[in-house]
Order: C-alpha cells, then structure tokens, then sequence
C-alpha cells in the first residue's frame, strides 16, 4: 500500500520507517515547496500534489497547521484519514474548545477574544493568572502571552493587538485561558480504527522547558488516571469519527485530569512507544489510515524520552548504556529546533531511573539544561 503525508517533517520520516517492513511506502507532501518528497531524503521528489494524491492508497497529516485548500482536495479524494474536520479541529483552539465543551470534556475556564471588550471581559470574568493563546498556528509555546498581574493588561493588549492585526488571514484569534495550578502535565496517545475500535497507550507523564517537551516518561502506574483519559480520549476520538492515531495533553490537578489540547495526529509525547510498546505510534497510525488492524498499545517495558533540541551531536558514548536508542531526523541545526530524541528503557522502573541517571552524567548541562534536574528529582 501507499500513503501520502502532509508535511515533510520528523513525523512522517518515523511513519515511513515503521511502515517499510509491512510493505507500505510512504511519502510526503513538502508544504513548503508544494512538492512530494521522500521522507527520509527529501531531495528525492515525485511531483506535486495531483501526483501523491494519485499515487496514494490514504493520505494523512504530519501536523494540523495545514492551508485548507490543500485539506479540501485530499478530502475530496476520499482518501483522507483523519478527515479534515479533525486536522482544522486540532490547528484551531477555538474550534478545539468547542469540541471539548461538547463532548463534556473537563477544561480550562476560557474565553474567546477578538478584541479589546472581549478582553476586559475575559480579565473581569477568569481569575488571574491568565494564559493567553493564538487560536491559529500555535506550536510549542509559540504565540502565547502570560499575565499575572493585572498591570500588564495594557502591554499586552498592545502586543496582542498587533499580532490579531498583523495575521494576514484576518482569522485570528486569542484564547485567554486561566493558569491551572497542575501537579504534572501528563498525555495520552491513542489510536482509533474506521470501524471504531480504540486502543489507548499508557498515560505519559511530560516535562516541559521554555513551553516545548523536554522529557517524556512512560511507567504504566497510574491506573486511576488511565481510566480518566480513556474515557476522554473515547469522547474525543468518537465525536470526530477519528481514524488514525491522536494525542491528548492533560493537566493533572490532584486526582483529576483537565484537557489541556489534542493533536490529531502522532505526538512527541508518543515517541517512547517505538522502544517501549508492542506495536509504536508511528506503525498504528500507518495501519489505522490503511485500514489494517491495529496494534496493541500494551507497554513491555517503562521507557523515557529526551528530546535534543537545537544541537546535531551527543556525546557518543550514550550508546554504551544498555537499551538506549538514538534517533536523529536528519534536519539542519537551529538553535532550539527538535533534532532527535533518545530512548532509553529498563525492564522495571528502578532499571530505568538508574539509567536515566547514567545519561544525565553524559548528556551536556549546556545542551540539557533541565533534564539532570528533572531526572534527579524522579523517584
Ligand atoms: P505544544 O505544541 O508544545 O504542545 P502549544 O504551543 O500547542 O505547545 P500548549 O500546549 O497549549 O501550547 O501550552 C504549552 C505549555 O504551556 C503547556 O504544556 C503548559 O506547560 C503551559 N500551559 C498552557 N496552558 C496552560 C494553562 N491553562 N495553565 C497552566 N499552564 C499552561
Ligand atoms: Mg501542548
């Protein structure tokens, strides 16, 4: 079989990889030069879009910050999974607050601002602190405002102001969303078949540093809480008719779980399951969209991740730790850009906390700033 991924990315990279020993060749749809692309070595090209789309047995996507144009035709070939509904859901808080709010899914108190009343009005009716969010093309922290005091509404109404003003699109929008006072952030990724069939990994407990993911855990020990976002991913999944894999991250205050976001699609905080899972995220999305069963999600051993951000080298000897895996995307150093990650197992937790610890006495502070610390504080 053949599928066609939107974007050209580290995510279609790791869907082609897990889908080359079932025989199904993926390729990639470049939004940036309008050109399919191989996934692994993107300077090989195999025409425009009319081509992968004709090529392709199902087309799916890479991320959800995708031109609608370019949605509606792959949906009009019928071979679009997710459907586009679901991509535009996740690329647009408001639409993503409203699905939440439908489905009866527990979220952050929030607002929608368009303008300076709306504004006043989401300060005078949430309690500060308040998290301001673009409602389009959000990613990574990027495009938020923080406000804790209510003496920094002018600056940042001017700031926002500007960026609404400044969207060349005249689609944009604010989210002022309240601060939750969470203990830990925690996702789940989840799978869903076209006939309906769900199956959820295990909860992933995640860090972040400055807004992006730095280190994803997978223990498989809160089974309270599994039971919780099962239960959210189902409402989720369902309400959209989702076919493929999508994440959901969650802030866990005391014993309950709030929906932070989705995205529809693989996930960073999913990536532990291609060392710490029966069958990885990147395989079970590949074999949703092409109608294959699924895998199981069950996890065979804890598993970490640390992703490694803006640098192209790690000092090699990493790899002497028993059960660590590398994985490099292939793509040109940028200061903070997601190069790669690094997996690393242990048959039970103890295992794999005395091996995180032996990789954060290697991993350079300057490139891993938190990760010793966040490491050392695990128990
Ligand atoms: P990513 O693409 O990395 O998932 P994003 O840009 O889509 O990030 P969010 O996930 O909404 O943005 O926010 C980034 C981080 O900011 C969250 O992981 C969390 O640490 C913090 N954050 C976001 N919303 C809230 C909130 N309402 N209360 C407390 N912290 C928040
Ligand atoms: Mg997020």
């Amino acid at each position: 079989m053949k599928v066609l991924v939107l974007g050209a990315g580290q995510l279609a990279r790791m869907m082609a990889l897990a889908s080359k020993p079932l025989n199904i060749d993926v390729r990639a749809y470049d939004v940036g030069s309008g050109l399919v692309v191989d996934p692994l070595s993107t300077s090989t090209t195999f025409g425009d879009l009319a081509d992968g789309i004709a090529y392709a047995d199902a087309i799916t996507a890479e991320f959800e910050h995708i031109n609608h144009d370019v949605l509606d035709v792959c949906e009009a070939s019928g071979k679009l999974y997710p459907s586009s509904q679901a991509i535009k859901v996740g690329g647009d808080r408001r639409l993503e607050k409203a699905l939440l709010e439908q489905s009866g899914v527990a979220n952050a108190n929030h607002k929608i601002v368009n303008n300076k009343t709306d504004f006043d009005d989401a300060i005078s009716t949430l309690t500060l602190p308040l998290i301001l969010k673009s409602a389009l093309a959000g990613y990574d922290g990027k495009g938020q405002w923080r406000m804790t005091d209510i003496a920094q509404a002018e600056d940042i109404w001017s700031d926002i102001q500007s960026f609404i003003e400044g969207d060349v699109s005249g689609q944009q929008a604010i989210i002022a969303e309240q601060m939750v006072p969470f203990d830990r952030e925690v996702s789940m990724v989840g799978v869903r078949s076209k006939n309906g069939e769900t199956f959820a990994y295990p909860l992933t407990e995640n860090h972040h540093s400055k807004g992006v993911l730095s280190v994803s855990l997978a223990v498989n020990e809160h089974q309270g809480l599994q039971a919780q976002a099962s239960e959210a991913f189902d409402q989720i999944a369902n309400a959209l008719d989702y076919v493929g894999v999508l994440a959901i991250e969650f802030f866990q205050v005391g014993s309950s779980l709030l929906v932070n976001e989705i995205a529809p699609r693989v996930h960073n905080s999913g990536h532990w399951t291609q060392q710490g899972a029966d069958t990885c995220q990147f395989e079970n999305h590949v074999r949703a969209v092409c109608q294959k069963p699924l895998g199981s999600t069950t996890l065979v051993r804890p598993t970490a991740m640390i992703n490694v951000l803006g640098v192209d080298t790690v000092p090699e000897n990493i790899l002497s730790i028993p059960s660590v895996s590398m994985h490099w995307y292939g793509k040109t150093q940028r200061p903070g850009r997601k190069m790669g990650h690094i997996n690393v197992s242990g048959q039970d937790k103890t295992e794999l906390l005395h091996r995180l610890a032996l990789l954060a006495d290697i991993l350079p502070t300057k490139d891993f700033p938190d990760v010793a610390d966040y490491i050392n504080n695990l128990s």
